[in-house]
């Protein structure tokens, strides 16, 4: 869940988190902030390289946390002033479901009260797209970069030089 975003000047940051999110293997992206120009970029992504990342625009964050509290998530908070990534990610990749939540300017003081985890990947400021990556990454111990996306129209074979891109036939 992405909370709040400035508008024009955060929309390739919140872009690039949606993106993250996909290809780090997340299921989807909520976000407070209605845009249809990242959801139509996602779209596209998705198409093309496959897999079934949807974006759902939200009206109340609240209400959507409790929601999914209720039906047997986690919330997962990153902030800079969480517990650190190192402790805690052995108990995140035993959790069956997550809900992580990331902000943009300062965050309302309630999100820190209604997690379950605050995380800090490192104790600096620095971004939420490095903190949402490093995350997924450590939960699932690098496993997603095994994960097929399905329905691809293109697939890499990742080779020392080069681009070996393989290309879905064109259909009649
Ligand atoms: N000044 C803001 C605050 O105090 O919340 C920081 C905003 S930061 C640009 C945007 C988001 O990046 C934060 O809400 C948090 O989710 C994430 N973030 C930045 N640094 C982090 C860190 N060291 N650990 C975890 N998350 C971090």
């Amino acid at each position: 869940m992405r909370i709040g975003q400035r508008v024009v000047r955060d929309d390739r940051v919140t872009t690039h988190v949606a993106l993250v999110a996909r290809a780090f293997g997340a299921r989807k992206i909520l976000m407070t902030e209605v845009n249809p120009d990242i959801k139509c970029t996602i779209e596209k992504v998705t198409n093309i390289w496959g897999g079934n990342f949807s974006l759902e625009f939200i009206e109340n964050w609240k209400s959507e946390i409790k929601m999914k509290k209720n039906s047997g998530f986690k919330i997962v908070h990153l902030s800079m002033y969480g517990e650190k990534i190192n402790d805690i990610q052995d108990k995140l990749n035993k959790q069956e479901k997550l809900l992580i939540v990331v902000g943009a300017e300062k965050v309302p003081r309630e999100i820190y009260e209604v997690a379950d985890f605050n995380v800090s990947i490192g104790n600096q400021p620095h971004s939420e797209i490095s903190a949402l990556s490093v995350l997924l990454d450590r939960i699932q111990y690098g496993t997603q970069f095994e994960k097929v996306f399905s329905g691809a129209k293109r697939k890499i074979t990742p080779s020392k030089r080069g681009k070996s891109v393989e290309m879905e036939e064109p259909r009649d």
